[in-house]
């Protein structure tokens, strides 16, 4: 115990000087009731609280721990760069090279820019699609999350409006009159909206592979018929690929769905657990952006060295291991694992996957497509699941919504511990 305080007495301390106790909402544990656990320290597939519980960690900091936490090569590489100074505010080879690294993956991509985070990948292509289009109306789909600047914190209105609400205080409604929300996997609601406002649509945005409010995987030909709409109207299509970017494979879910967008955002894995964030396009589009054209966009620390080394090694890493590959195979062992246990709960409760992404889906039928089919009594149900699984030394995030990642510190005793837990849980 060496004498360290609680997570509880942290929390505590935390709550007189961080709102809420934390630095992003959903860490509060809010959904699920009780206090967080406070983690002193953290490698491949554990988490350790300050108390000295491990924890076996499905969260991944939500998303870019690819390689589980620590990993050897990333660290040391960070300690290099760090060692060669933090920060130049001036070009240097690593923000190059990953650059390179990134157009080379990703399909269609001819030039990046690097920021510090997703929501700023995801402002700023918004803001090059409208600056190289000329118009201002943005289209985004309810359940769909693309960080949390002001054109994108909205919800569907009410009825069959497709004009958006903010869904957050401090938005003011003008921002959002120029967002337009729709149901995910309603082709007749784009073609409507196209029909009426097509010529003033700038963008379409979408997650490709929707995993911020349940994993609502998508028809490709759906994909498809968004592509084919939007070049028709002339408005740009943005894969916000901020989690499936470098997670579902070299070229995201664009390369495993084989449809291109025109922009694409990047975050989570591109930094390999630093804060990084990207965008990207063709040459023609990303030369709206200053300084060779008029759009603004800017970042004290966007290509941090530093950072830009851990994105860089944690992608070279994936690449020489044939890691999406092997995360695939976890995929599917996870799959054998869990579906028998899954079958035989006394309440429904699926497993949808997609790569290393997955969601326990707690509702019968087929898996939902759409924010809207989300049965929301399953948040009762979660609770008990998620303190169960954590009475059992298992951490998966601390809401029905929230999607569960597999890295490549996983191993196969990891997954027989979460299959017996979650068996456990689900019959007590
Ligand atoms: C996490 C996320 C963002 C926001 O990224 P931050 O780094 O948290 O700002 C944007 N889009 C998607 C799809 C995300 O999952």
């Amino acid at each position: 115990m060496n004498g360290e305080l609680s997570s509880e007495d942290y929390f505590a301390r935390a709550q007189r000087v961080l709102p809420g106790g934390v630095n992003s909402p959903v860490r509060a544990f809010g959904a699920v009731g009780g206090s967080p656990l406070v983690i002193r320290r953290a490698r491949g597939a554990e988490i350790e609280t300050v108390e000295g519980r491990f924890l076996l960690d499905f969260v991944a900091s939500w998303g870019p721990l690819i390689l589980g936490h620590a990993h050897p090569e990333v660290v040391r590489a960070i300690a290099e760069a760090s060692q060669r100074g933090t920060t130049y505010g001036a070009p240097c080879p690593v923000e190059i090279a990953l650059a390179e690294k990134v157009v080379f993956l990703y399909p269609g991509l001819q030039k990046v820019r690097f920021v510090s985070s997703g929501t700023e990948a995801t402002m700023s292509a918004i803001r090059v699609a409208r600056g190289f289009t000329g118009r201002d109306l943005i289209v985004k789909f309810s359940g769909c999350y693309h960080g949390h600047a002001d054109h994108l914190l909205v919800s569907a209105g009410s009825g069959l409006a497709t004009f958006a609400q903010p869904s957050s205080a401090g938005v003011p409604a003008a921002f959002v009159e120029q967002t337009l929300v729709l149901p995910l996997d309603d082709r007749n609601g784009i073609d409507q909206l196209f029909r009426e406002k097509g010529d003033r649509i700038a963008a379409v945005i979408i997650e490709p592979v929707p995993a911020n409010n349940g994993l609502l995987l998508q028809h490709v030909a759906y994909l498809e018929h968004l592509r084919e709409i939007t070049r028709r109207h002339g408005a740009l299509l943005i894969f916000d690929e901020v989690i499936s970017g470098f997670r579902l494979g070299p070229g995201g879910a664009a390369q495993r769905v084989g449809v291109l967008p025109d922009l694409a955002t990047f975050g989570k894995v591109i930094g390999g657990g630093l804060p990084v964030g990207a965008f990207g396009g063709s040459e023609e589009i990303m030369s709206c952006l200053a300084p060779d054209g008029p759009v603004y966009q800017a970042g004290t620390l966007s290509g941090n060295p530093v950072a830009m080394a851990a994105g860089l090694t944690t992608l070279q890493i994936l690449e020489r291991e044939n890691g999406w590959e092997a995360l695939e195979q976890l995929g599917v062992m996870l799959e054998e694992r869990l579906q028998p246990i899954l079958a035989s709960a006394r309440d429904a409760v699926s497993l949808v996957r997609c790569g290393s992404i997955f969601w326990l889906c707690l509702q019968g039928g087929s898996a939902p497509r759409c924010a809207e089919a989300i049965d929301a009594s399953a948040e009762d149900r979660f609770r008990g699941i998620f303190s169960g699984l954590l009475s059992r030394d298992i951490s998966i995030a601390p809401s029905a919504y929230e999607v569960g990642f597999l890295s490549l510190a996983h191993e196969e005793q990891h997954l027989d511990r979460f299959a017996k837990a979650l068996g456990e849980v689900l019959q007590s």
